[in-house]
């Protein structure tokens, strides 16, 4: 017999009010003045300071974000210069992601975008500044149709389709590529960033007074007597010091700080794990002679923050990618320099890259396959799939083709010795330098596995769950490379940098990788090619502002 009781409603537990000297001073208001990285450089003598030049928009960085900036001050009139510390274009990847497009329509492709909302704060740790990621969903299809509206009829924009298709990570189609179509040949780069880039230069020059200065490294931000970030000093291509006012704001567009080990320490440690730097383009290491080292410092990070900005709480997000000795990693066996499985292996690509440099010698791992891989690939393909599965640029629609040059790839990985291939196990296992007995017991276990059709080990779906039976077998090596550091400076909607009190810091606006909030604690694979359409929305937001405040 049940008996229904009456429930007493609970009071609210007494909770003790503390407010200390730290958790007052955290976490919006952290202060790193400790870290070496944090010291201010002292001001440049006046007397070496050989001229100051002045334009309305200064923006600090030429990447994509920077460009993108300087492009939409041509658009509404506003006057503005570049500085930029490379001596080229600085652009990498292929992909751009937004959420509407005339060829998704055309295609029948949409998406949802509340539940992509949802997906994007569940996949980066619930710590999504929830009014950024709006204003990037609702703006990122308008910026990259401005984009491709700047190419004219030289270029179009294409819809990837190797998107990952299992059950469990979603990934959304949106992702696109762009190309300049066959025969046209306005511009030097074909396709992806860097011709996104070159499209950005080219518009951003057509505004009168427009300057890209290259070889120009900005140093510091000055204040003018009303508290207004006003200019910065850079050391520029001659070797002498200048001064850059920008008259209506600063922008700054520097990038991450994915090659500066010392901010990594304190907001990212996780990215001192993977022993390759995937940025590019790298440099000579002024530090480390003989080293090389990516553009990515945290120079605006570090000139905002001296300034009153404020950074994000860490641990902030990084995206790691498999690019280190293959491009491709599959769905087969994986197996660390130990000779042991330690994965699911129809996972995504940040679990997988974060799951090889966890092992021990995690700098790289393999995938163990057998002759009769390329079959087990192509019928199985509807139902993986995604990045390091399938070619870079593959376009929706396309179906499986034996002629997809995937096996031939592999071959080459083959000639170059990143990937080993034997008759038998033992002489594998030799090749691999790993310890033959582990690696023996642990194909044998994951064909017991197979047999079975379940994955008792590891719970990999059953329908990816292929023998290592029939030589010649296989190892392909893979690895996982750090690209970039997602976190940065807190902004507002319009990309002005706040300060510890949560108010923007007049003059001041930071874009692309400088800018945090929307990735909270980790990069969201769910749709390749956000960090470009990122960079441009906030770049199109910024220079609005800017142009509204008159
Ligand atoms: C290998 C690789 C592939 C990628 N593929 C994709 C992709 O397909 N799709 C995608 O969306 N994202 C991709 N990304 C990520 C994407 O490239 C970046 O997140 C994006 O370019 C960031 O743009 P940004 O302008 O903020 O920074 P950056 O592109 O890093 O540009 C910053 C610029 O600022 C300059 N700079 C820095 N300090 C100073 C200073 N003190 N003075 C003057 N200039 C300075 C730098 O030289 C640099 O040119 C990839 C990244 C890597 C590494």
């Amino acid at each position: 017999m049940s008996e229904t009781r009456t429930q007493a409603p609970q009071p609210a537990p007494e909770m003790d009010y503390i407010e200390t000297e730290e958790n007052r001073a955290a976490p919006l208001r952290g202060s790193y003045d400790d870290c070496a990285w944090a010291k201010r450089p002292d001001p440049i003598p006046e007397t070496q300071i050989a001229e100051t030049q002045e334009t309305e928009v200064l923006i600090i960085g030429g990447g994509i974000a920077g460009l993108a900036a300087g492009a939409r001050c041509t658009d509404l009139g506003l006057r503005c210069a570049v500085l930029e510390k490379h001596h080229g274009i600085v652009a990498r990847g292929a992909h751009i992601a937004c959420t509407d497009s005339p060829v998704m329509r055309r295609l029948g492709v949409s998406i949802d975008k509340k539940q992509f909302a949802r997906d994007w704060m569940h996949i980066c740790g619930s710590r999504v500044n929830e009014e950024l990621l709006w204003l990037y969903i609702n703006n990122c299809s308008e910026a990259v149709q401005w984009l491709t509206d700047l190419g004219g009829d030289d270029v179009e924009l294409r819809l990837f389709g190797g998107r990952y298709k299992g059950p469990d990570f979603t990934e959304y189609d949106g992702t696109h590529y762009m190309v300049e179509k066959p025969g046209h040949t306005r511009y030097k780069n074909r396709l992806g960033a860097s011709l996104m880039c070159e499209m950005l230069q080219e518009r951003c020059l057509e505004g009168e007074g427009n300057r890209i200065l290259r070889k120009t490294k900005a140093l510091y931000l000055e204040k003018d007597a009303a508290g207004r970030v006003a200019a910065c000093v850079a050391e520029c291509e001659d070797g002498h010091y200048r001064r850059f006012r920008g008259t209506r704001a600063v922008i700054l567009a520097t990038g991450d700080i994915g090659s500066n080990p010392d901010m990594l320490k304190t907001f990212c440690p996780l990215g001192l794990v993977p022993k390759r730097n995937g940025y590019a383009p790298q440099v000579p290491d002024p530090e480390r002679p003989g080293h090389k080292i990516g553009l990515n410092t945290g120079d605006g990070h570090r000139m905002a923050y001296w300034v009153g900005g404020q950074f994000e709480t860490p641990s902030w997000a990084l995206s790691l990618h498999l690019l280190a000795y293959s491009i491709y990693v599959f769905f087969f066996l994986f197996v660390n320099r130990q000779g042991k499985r330690f994965m699911n292996e129809d996972t995504w690509v940040q679990a997988k890259a974060i799951r090889c440099a966890m092992q021990p010698q995690g700098d790289f791992a393999y995938t163990v396959f057998d002759r009769k891989w390329f079959q087990e690939l192509g019928e199985r393909i509807d139902i993986t799939g995604g990045q390091f599965t399938e070619p870079l640029v593959t376009d929706y629609g396309d179906k499986w083709s034996e002629d997809n040059g995937i096996d031939r790839q592999i071959e080459r990985y083959v000639a170059r010795g990143t990937c080993f291939k034997a008759d038998t196990l033992e002489e594998l296992a030799a090749q691999m330098e790993v310890p033959i007995e582990t690696f023996l017991a642990t194909v044998a276990r994951y064909n017991e596995l197979c047999a079975l059709g379940e994955d008792l080990d590891f719970g990999k779906r059953s329908e990816l769950l292929t023998s290592i039976t029939e030589p010649p077998f296989y190892a392909l090596k893979w690895g996982p490379a750090l690209l970039n550091v997602h976190g940065g400076m807190l902004t507002d909607t319009a990309m002005r940098v706040l300060d510890a009190e949560s108010r923007p810091i007049p003059g001041l606006y930071a874009i692309g990788n400088v800018a945090g909030g929307l990735y909270g604690v980790d990069y969201p694979l769910l749709w390749n090619g956000n960090s470009h359409s990122r960079a441009l929305t906030w770049a199109r937001a910024a220079v609005a502002d800017i142009a509204e405040q008159g």
